[in-house]
């Protein structure tokens, strides 16, 4: 097969490799994955990643569906971080489709107890006991961090903390 043959990636029409769009079908060849835009093999498996046949990588999938990272899996170790940062966010990339409003919710949740914690410190500051709410913040944060982890193992089948 030479180097400067392309195939659609939508019709399987042979294309030279400067095509932008195929004349066929009128789609772009690259985006496409229902054939192997370098042999011209069939795809089958709409979340493959590279053809079965020559190998090549079918680099159109994950980005034809939207960047990959919403959809795929979340590193369970950067959700956590997230959620250690801003509390409960990293649940948004952990949980699926129909749990993200749930995520946000805690999200929020987490995040006016944070402001509600610094508001009643602030006022108590005046007794010392103040102080001690501040404390509560790391333990909110601490709390969604390894909440969220245990989530992300849930849900990449790992092994869980709680
Ligand atoms: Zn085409
Ligand atoms: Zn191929």
């Amino acid at each position: 097969m030479p180097e400067d043959k392309l195939i659609c990636g939508n019709c399987g029409a042979e294309l030279t490799t400067a095509a932008r769009a195929c004349p066929k079908c009128g789609s772009d060849p690259r985006k496409a994955v229902k054939f192997c835009t370098v042999c011209g093999e069939p795809i089958t498996n709409p979340n493959a990643i590279m053809c079965t046949k020559c190998g090549a990588s079918l680099k159109g999938s994950a980005a034809a569906r939207g960047g990959g990272g919403a959809h795929g899996e979340m590193d369970p170790i950067l959700a956590t971080v997230i959620s250690l940062i801003i509390p409960g966010l990293g649940l948004y990339f952990v949980w699926p489709e129909d749990k993200k409003t749930m995520a946000i919710l805690y999200t929020v949740v987490l995040l006016a107890a944070d402001a509600v914690t610094v508001v009643v410190g602030i006022i108590l500051s005046f007794f010392l006991i103040g102080l001690c709410c501040f404390f509560l913040i790391p333990v909110i944060h601490l709390g969604a961090a390894l909440y969220t982890y245990n989530e992300a193992m849930k849900v990449t089948g790992g092994k869980t903390l709680f």
